[in-house]
């Protein structure tokens, strides 16, 4: 059976695909964050889903705003991160997860515990103290939980805890006062891909996916994805699930490029080698 991948950092910095600006208060940007960053705390992958989510989850601006007022409304300066990251990175210089590769720096492993891979690790873990007794043993509840959940008869409740929020935000309705410099990106929102009937069924990372080669790591992530995923496509949601041997004819073979192809025939891009991989959600 294949390991519980929830706490696998994505395969390079995060790429933002919104820029909404001219919000009066940084709070309005908060639903563009949680598509941006996918509904999980940059820093140490809590997920909107496991917490109570307004509780559990702040919008921290990297750059403090008394250190720099004028950065206090910038949507490129604002994170989404739970709670406990972001009282205990206070006003401290954390390596920016959109300039670096997390997935290069950090590895937790099937236990809950963190390694850190490289110097810039060493620091996130030290800084944020993601090596704390309390935050291994959330991780390893976390991983536990699931892999009881999964081998278990109940898996309703295992993929209630992977899925995606039901609320997904709907930013094409959104007026960002100062408008949006990024407005492609509101076509890959999570919604208007659940509109499009290609909304993944959980949200998965695939570590390390821009470190091998195109073609090994395109079939690894689609192995992961139709092992987790099911068929996506017109059916979606669990009238998708196929049995692992019906669902791995479904997919093609690996193209030689950076696209692959999905179930429903569409190609899709996955990453791009030459940015050694892109954060990558499942899709
Ligand atoms: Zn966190």
């Amino acid at each position: 059976m294949s390991r519980i991948t929830v706490f696998d950092y994505p395969p390079g910095a995060h790429q933002r695909r919104h820029g909404p600006s001219g919000y009066a208060d940084y709070a309005s940007y908060r639903d563009w964050l949680r598509d941006d960053f996918c509904f999980r705390c940059v820093f140490c992958l809590r997920r909107e889903q496991w917490d109570r989510r307004l509780a559990a989850f702040h919008i921290d601006h990297f750059i403090p705003q008394h250190a720099d007022p004028s950065k206090g409304l910038e949507y490129g300066n604002l994170l989404y991160v739970c709670a406990s990251c972001n009282s205990v990175k206070g006003e401290l210089a954390v390596p920016n997860p959109c300039d670096v590769n997390y997935g290069e720096c950090l590895q937790i492993r099937d236990d809950g515990s963190i390694e850190a891979l490289n110097p810039i690790g060493r620091s996130v873990v030290g800084l944020l103290a993601l090596d704390d007794p309390d935050a291994t043993r959330y991780r390893k509840l976390i991983l536990d939980t699931l892999r009881v959940l999964r081998t278990g008869d109940d898996q309703r409740v295992y993929e209630e805890w992977i899925r995606f929020p039901s609320d997904l935000p709907d930013l094409s309705r959104k007026q960002a006062p100062a408008g949006n410099s990024r407005p492609q990106g509101i076509a890959d929102s999570w919604f208007a891909r659940r509109v499009r009937g290609e909304l993944p069924r959980f949200i998965l990372i695939n570590k390390r996916i821009g470190t091998i080669n195109a073609d090994r790591a395109g079939l690894a992530f689609r192995n992961q994805v139709e092992m987790h995923e099911g068929r996506r496509g017109s059916s979606g949601g669990m009238a998708g699930r196929h049995p692992r041997s019906v669902r791995r004819r479904l997919i093609a073979p690996a193209p030689a490029n950076d696209r692959t192809i999905r179930s429903d025939g569409r190609s899709e891009q996955l990453f791009h080698p030459r940015h050694g991989g892109r954060a990558l959600c499942a899709g």
